[in-house]
C-alpha cells in the first residue's frame, strides 16, 4: 500500500533521538518492571487526564478487567456495554464473571445510546461502560446523570480517545473510572502492549494496584485472586516521550479530519459529526459509504489502505449470539455494513490526503 491507514515508522522517525535515548536508559538501568518510568508515567498521565490516580497495567483489555474487579463486579452482576465496539469492552465483563448486556448505539455519534441503556437497566445492573468510539466522546452528561439516579458505576472505555475533551474535561476523567490502551496504533501507543486505569477514587486505584500484582499488597501474601498485569519500563519510557507530543498529534488529526469533511461535503460519503462542546480525536477516520465493497476495491486498486471497524457487531459474533436471542440492534447492524476507515494519521502529507480524496470522489460518483 502506498498510503497506509497509519504510519508508525514515520512517527518514530520524528521522535527517534528521544525514543532511542529513553530505551537505552532503561536497558542501562537494569530495571524492567514497576520502576521509575512506570511511576512517572502514571503521574504524568494522571495530570494530563486530570485525575488523582493512574495505575499502569499490561493492556487496555486488562485495564477494563481490573477496573471491573476493583469495584467488585462478579457473578450475577450485569454491565451494560455498546453492541458496536471492539470485543474487549464486552469480553472484559465475561472475564470478571459477570454478564455483559449489549445495547444499540446512537446513529450520529456511534456511541452508546442513552435511551437504549435506560431500557436495559435491571435490579442486577451494576455498571455501564461507554466507549468513546473512534475518538468521539459519548454522551457523558446523560450517562452520569442516569448513573447517579440509579446508583451505577460508569467505567469509560477511553482506549480510542485519549486527549478528547468533553465539556471542558478530558474523557477518561468524567466517569468513576477510565480505561486507557497503549496498543501501538492508539493515539498514544507504545511499542508493544500496555494500558492504564485512571480514577479519582483512591480505593479503586489501590485495588487495581493490588490486582495487577497477584492480588497482594505485601509480597507473597495475596489478599485476593489477582493477575500478573504490569506496564513494563520499556513501554513506559517510550510512552513518556510520546505523551509530550499527544496534543500536537491530536490537533493534526483534527485538522486532517476537517479537510476530509470539506472535501466530502455534498457527496454521498458520510463524515463523522463534530460534536458540540466536545472534541473528537479521530483515532480512526471512519466514513459511511453506500457501496462499501466497491469503494474498498477502488481504493485498494490505487494503493490506498482501508479497514472495516467492525465487520460484525458484537451481537452477531459466535461468542454473543446466544445471549441476545430475539433482540435487534438496527443502528449497529447498519454501521457494520457501511462504515469504512480511510487513512488519517498525524504524519500524513497533503499530497497523500489529496490522493485519497480524489480516489474516493471518483469511486463515490461512479455509484450515484
Ligand atoms: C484497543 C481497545 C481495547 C483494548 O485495548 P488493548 O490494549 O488492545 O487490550 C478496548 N476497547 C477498545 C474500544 C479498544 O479500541
Amino acid at each position: 500500500m502506498t498510503i497506509p491507514l497509519a504510519d508508525l515508522v514515520a512517527q518514530y522517525r520524528t521522535i527517534q533521538t528521544d525514543v532511542d535515548a529513553a530505551i537505552r536508559s532503561v536497558l542501562e538501568s537494569g530495571h524492567f518492571i514497576l520502576g521509575p518510568n512506570g511511576k512517572a508515567l502514571e503521574q504524568e498521565v494522571a495530570a494530563y487526564v486530570g485525575v488523582g490516580h493512574a495505575v499502569g497495567v499490561a493492556s487496555g483489555t486488562d485495564a477494563l478487567i481490573l477496573a471491573l474487579r476493583a469495584i467488585g463486579i462478579g457473578p450475577g452482576d450485569e454491565v451494560i456495554v455498546p453492541d458496536y465496539t471492539f470485543l474487549a469492552t464486552a469480553s472484559a465483563v465475561l472475564h470478571a464473571s459477570a454478564s455483559p448486556v449489549l445495547v444499540d448505539v446512537d446513529p450520529k455519534t456511534y456511541c452508546i445510546d442513552l435511551e437504549a441503556v435506560v431500557a436495559r437497566i435491571t435490579p442486577r445492573t451494576r455498571a455501564i461502560i461507554p466507549v468513546h468510539l473512534f475518538g468521539q466522546p459519548a454522551d457523558m452528561n446523560g450517562l452520569m446523570d442516569l448513573a447517579a439516579a440509579r446508583g451505577l458505576t460508569v467505567i469509560e472505555d477511553n482506549a480510542q480517545a485519549l486527549g478528547a475533551m468533553y465539556r471542558g474535561r478530558r474523557t477518561g476523567a468524567i466517569g468513576h473510572i477510565g480505561c486507557l490502551s497503549f496498543f501501538p496504533s492508539k493515539n498514544l501507543g507504545g511499542y508493544g502492549d500496555g494500558g492504564m486505569v485512571v480514577t479519582n477514587d483512591p480505593a479503586v486505584a489501590e485495588r487495581v494496584r493490588m490486582l495487577r500484582t497477584h492480588g497482594w499488597r505485601e509480597k507473597y501474601d495475596p489478599e485476593v485472586l489477582g493477575y500478573n498485569s504490569r506496564l513494563d519500563e520499556m513501554q513506559a519510557a517510550v510512552l513518556r516521550v510520546k505523551l509530550r507530543h499527544l496534543d500536537d498529534w491530536n490537533s493534526e488529526r483534527g485538522r486532517r479530519a476537517r479537510l476530509y469533511a470539506q472535501a466530502f461535503a455534498g457527496t454521498n460519503v458520510r463524515t463523522p459529526i463534530e460534536p458540540t462542546g466536545a472534541t473528537h480525536v479521530h483515532h480512526l477516520y471512519v466514513v459511511g459509504v453506500a457501496h462499501r465493497a466497491a469503494m474498498e476495491a477502488a481504493l485498494k486498486a490505487r494503493g490506498i489502505a482501508t479497514a472495516v471497524y467492525y465487520p460484525r457487531a458484537l451481537h452477531a459474533t459466535k461468542l454473543f449470539r446466544a445471549s441476545v436471542a430475539g433482540r435487534t440492534f438496527p443502528v449497529s447492524e447498519s454501521l457494520s455494513e457501511d462504515l469504512l476507515a480511510i487513512p488519517l494519521y498525524p504524519e500524513m502529507s497533503d499530497e497523500q490526503q489529496d490522493t485519497v480524496v480524489a480516489a474516493m470522489r471518483t469511486a463515490a460518483l461512479a455509484h450515484t
